[in-house]
């Protein structure tokens, strides 16, 4: 039920069905539209909770028209575990964190690779590129062999080992650049040129964001249709802090929740902040942030594509963004795999940490229900 995509800086909208990267006129990401009232009239919350556990079940949703385009490798429907050791040591009464370790390839990457390759390899691409700080090449490259396309993958040099052998393993071709995923962006651009390969990377085409905000359908699901009070995201590129309250925004026009929204608390490594610093000044836009550096590879991006979107995403919910220091987001991982038995990764550390912050000046009140990402397996980052 894909009508078309719509630019949501300048209002253009631009035909579905043939590729798209940005909007043509203001280089803005691109957000898919879909026919809400006919989802609505053809599905059912009972309908969809009784279908075959994965994203696919929220196929009216998504913009995959042909169901043998369906890529899948189990991606979807993570856990959302009770963190009730956690929550007393943070002063919360209902804490969960939900584990996107358990997604195909071991991270929520898994979700947008799933949907984008799908869509990707129903409008006839055959080859695929991608910058990545890590977890969206492994991913990348397990949907392309799935579908069998041929995929490249761009990795910054000092990327963790883990990443670049599992994307090889895929059978993937890796390109190593000397610098960081923007460098590797530039790359990545550049060999889509070369080979007529077609770019997947973040926010530069549609369908990315339409895999990972199926995180949202899941949590209004989770909690009976009545959202928690506040999400707590380790944001890199956002997709998925964009991605959730576009999901929600969808249920309500489906009229199967309210208006009320949770409070997006997007998370970054002091070590690159850019998030961060705009909330902080009250910029319109996010600058570029110089010299990044942080063991959390998925919160190493110097400056979000999707900035705007990014932005209103925490100041429209009423939100906020916290840095945590590289010590802060080890230590806190450590711990909470001690005290839950939950293996976050660094990502998933800084989250944490980041909502003690939030707790101890009050942002987050004890009585509000919290749900924090945990975005990639502990494994792959281990050391
Ligand atoms: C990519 C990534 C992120 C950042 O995700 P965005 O939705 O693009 O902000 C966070 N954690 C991990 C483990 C990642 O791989
Ligand atoms: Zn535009």
């Amino acid at each position: 039920m894909l009508l078309d995509l719509v630019c949501p800086e300048c209002g253009r909208h631009l035909p579905a069905d043939q590729l798209q990267s940005v909007c043509p006129a203001c280089d803005s990401p691109l957000f898919a539209r879909y026919d809400l009232l006919a989802a609505a009239k053809s599905v059912a919350p009972d309908a969809i909770r009784r279908r075959p556990v994965g994203l696919w079940r929220w196929a009216e949703l998504l913009p995959v028209r042909d169901e043998r385009f369906r890529l899948t490798l189990g991606e979807g429907d993570t856990p959302m575990l009770p963190m009730p050791r956690l929550a007393a040591a943070l002063g919360l009464r209902a804490l969960y964190i939900k584990e996107e370790g358990t997604n195909p390839t071991g991270s929520f990457k898994a979700r947008g690779m799933a949907v984008a390759l799908s869509r990707a390899a129903e409008l006839g691409v055959r080859q695929v590129v991608v910058p990545t700080a890590g977890n969206a090449g492994g991913a990348l490259a397990a949907y392309a062999a799935r579908a069998g396309m041929k995929a490249h993958v761009v990795l910054p040099g000092d990327a963790h080992p883990a990443y670049r052998l599992e994307a090889e393993r895929a059978g993937a071709t890796i390109h190593i650049v000397d610098g960081l995923i923007d460098r590797a962006g530039k790359e990545a651009a550049r060999l889509a040129a070369e080979l007529g390969a077609f770019n997947l990377a973040t926010l530069r085409e549609p369908y990315r964001l339409e895999g990972k905000k199926t995180m949202g359908f899941e949590l209004a699901e989770a909690f009976d249709w009545d959202l928690p009070e506040v999400i707590v995201y380790p944001t890199g590129g956002g997709t998925g802090l964009v991605g959730m309250p576009k999901a929600f925004d969808e249920l309500e026009g489906m009229g199967w929740i309210g208006s009320r929204r949770p409070r997006m608390i997007a998370i970054q490594a002091a070590g690159c902040a850019p998030v961060v610093r705009a909330v902080e000044t009250g910029a319109e836009r996010i600058e570029a942030w110089e010299g990044a550096s942080t063991r959390a590879e998925g919160l190493r991006v110097p400056r979000p594509y999707a900035d705007r979107a990014v932005l209103r995403a925490v100041r429209g919910s009423g939100g906020t963004a916290v840095a945590v220091d590289e010590a802060e987001l080890l230590a806190t991982a450590r711990q909470v795999a001690a005290l839950e038995g939950c293996l976050l990764c660094l990502e998933g550390g800084a989250a944490v940490a980041g909502l003690r912050r939030v707790v101890d000046n009050g942002l987050v009140r004890p009585t509000d229900r919290v749900v924090v990402f945990n975005t990639a397996t502990g494994l792959k980052g281990l050391t």
